[in-house]
């Protein structure tokens, strides 16, 4: 038996065509305050990566099931890069040639997972990388929005603030982590880059609303049930 394969897409905001996902790349600890609030020093050490699988992405968000396995599920707002062109060994200065668009996304994380595996030296993968944990709003094209090296990115829950940051703030700023990532993996049409959220990261419970903003590019909104 064969099962025809739905290959997981964002919507391009003002296109007729769907960005298919191919990979899912998360930056670390990429902001100095957020470094700060889980007990690092945000010095400028490399940065590390974890991954989704690409049918974490839930275009649009919306209202989702919560997650299994957890009783403390986190919410971390990031500004999420679209590559629309493939490459290995990117230099910084030609990085952003590399990217079709941004959005705004949520690098959703069962907290409490991610701390027992943090004690024993385990991957993050049921952290990070569980169903729908990707909600991601449309991408908006380069051509459309130019590209971003600062603007407000914010999280509310129920209309009350609780991540505020900047992404100016990045200890890795885009290009950066393009060319870092792409010594390790070649980058391909398809890949997203979620570049790291800055502090306020918390919990959000059943009923609870959540809107994700990036000035500049868009806004997003997610009730668990
Ligand atoms: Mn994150």
């Amino acid at each position: 038996m064969v099962f025809p394969l739905a290959a997981p897409t964002v919507p391009i905001a003002g296109s007729p065509f769907c960005f298919p996902v191919r990979r899912i790349w998360c930056v670390g600890r990429n902001y100095p305050d957020h470094a700060r609030e889980m007990g690092h020093d945000p010095d400028r050490e490399p940065p590390f990566f974890f991954a989704k699988p690409a049918d974490a992405v839930v275009p649009g968000g919306g209202v989702l099931p919560f997650p299994t396995a957890t009783e403390d599920l986190h919410h971390e707002v990031e500004l999420v890069v679209a590559i629309g062109k493939n490459g290995a060994n990117i230099d910084a200065s030609e990085a952003l040639d590399h990217i079709l668009g941004y959005a705004v996304g949520l690098d959703m994380t069962r907290r409490d997972l991610q701390a027992e595996a943090k004690a024993e030296a385990r991957p993050w993968t049921f952290a990070k990388g569980f169903d729908q944990s990707c909600p991601i709003s449309e991408i908006r094209a380069v051509a459309e929005i130019g590209h971003l090296d600062h603007g407000a990115l914010t999280l509310s829950i129920d209309g009350t603030i609780r991540q505020s940051g900047d992404i100016r703030d990045m200890i890795w700023p885009v290009p950066d982590a393009i060319a870092y990532l792409s010594r390790f993996v070649a980058l391909a049409q398809g890949d997203l880059i979620m570049t790291g959220t800055p502090a306020g990261v918390g919990p959000v419970k059943r009923g609870e609303t959540m809107t994700a903003q990036c000035e500049g590019v868009g806004q997003l909104g997610v009730l668990y049930r």
